[in-house]
């Protein structure tokens, strides 16, 4: 762990929870086609399946898959999409104080995976747009007891600042979609989870001018260098880039991802947010945590859906 000091895990308490997930909830209306529709095309899908999703309840759920003891702080609407996008999360266990139902509608998101197991998502935010600064700031006590908390960019600008400054531990900020934050929350990150495209955008807001050609590993590192705690850039297949300060010294290693026949990308970054989550909360250190995650990304790819592609207990994940 890079940055200041944090209160030992003693101070938060025997009611301490592992991860706290404070992020949007969607139902995932999939649509499995041949190949994707071009601007203006129309194509026949195959099949069509209602599926609980969005970005934040992914995460709980993978970290709870993980082993974790998660609790979410988000909104649904009173609508019935409501009860499919908490599927995932009341089957495994994840804490919903935090939960509030709004009028209106849930979140919902139009996902269509191709054959070669690419996505294109449209996203409604619905309910998520209520998980504001005060939605965070009621549940201060439940922020307060975790060792990791998590957020990421489909609920406001407020909500994410306020869980930033509220989280008494760790924070993981996965800048995912890429949203306008407060500088100090990027640098709070620790670490920032970017992918590829993601991670030149942070370096944009940080104001740092990457040279033309850098490498997934340069903006690792040139995000380390502007001032983030430590930061992992996921690169599909290929794995992640982990940037961290190791006794005063910057360090960036590559972490590979197994080899898998991918099926369907949706919500292996969010597996990857969740696992690695779970390992952190667990004293993991960050290039170890970062080595289970991306194997667990990796078992989620080879079957459809987002978080029921997840592993639980039991499951093997592949191997590097
Ligand atoms: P995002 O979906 O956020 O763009 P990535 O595509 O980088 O995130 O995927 C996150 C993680 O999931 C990767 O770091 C990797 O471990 C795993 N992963 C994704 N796609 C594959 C793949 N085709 N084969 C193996 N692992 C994969």
């Amino acid at each position: 762990m890079t940055g200041a000091p944090r209160p030992s895990s003693a101070a938060v308490g025997a009611a301490s929870l592992d991860v706290v997930v404070v992020g949007s909830t969607n139902a995932d209306l999939l649509v499995q086609v041949a190949a994707h529709p071009a601007p203006g095309e129309t194509v026949l899908g195959r099949s069509m399946a209602v599926l609980a999703g969005g970005k934040g309840a992914n995460q709980a759920v993978a970290a709870a898959r993980s082993g974790a003891r998660v609790a979410f702080v988000g909104s649904v609407g009173d609508d019935e999409f409501a009860d499919a996008a908490l599927t995932g999360l009341r089957a495994n266990g994840v804490d919903l104080s935090g939960l509030r139902v709004v009028p209106g509608s849930t979140g919902i998101a139009i996902v269509t995976v191709s054959a070669d197991g690419e996505n294109s998502i449209a996203v409604i935010p619905g309910a998520n747009a209520a998980t504001d600064a005060d939605a965070v700031r009621a549940q201060a006590d439940l922020l307060a007891r975790a060792r990791v908390v998590v957020v990421q960019g489909e609920i406001p600008r407020g909500a994410v600042e306020k869980a930033a400054g509220l989280a008494r531990e760790r924070l993981i900020v996965n800048l995912a979609p890429v949203i306008a934050l407060a500088t100090q929350v990027l640098r709070q990150a620790d670490p920032l989870v970017v992918n590829e495209h993601e991670a030149a955008l942070a370096a944009r807001a940080l104001g740092v001018a990457l040279p033309t050609g850098a490498s997934d590993a340069d903006v690792a590192r040139a995000l380390l260098d502007a001032g983030v705690r430590s930061v992992v850039v996921t690169v599909g297949a290929d794995g992640a880039h982990v940037a961290e300060t190791v006794d005063g010294a910057p360090r960036v290693m590559h972490v590979r991802s197994p080899r898998v026949d991918a099926v369907d990308t949706t919500g292996a970054g969010d597996a990857f947010v969740g696992a690695l989550a779970q390992q952190l909360a667990a004293g993991t250190p960050l290039p170890d945590a970062a080595q289970h995650a991306a194997r667990v990304g990796a078992y989620a790819v080879t079957s459809v859906g987002a978080q029921a592609s997840y592993p639980g207990p039991g499951d093997e994940l592949p191997h590097v």
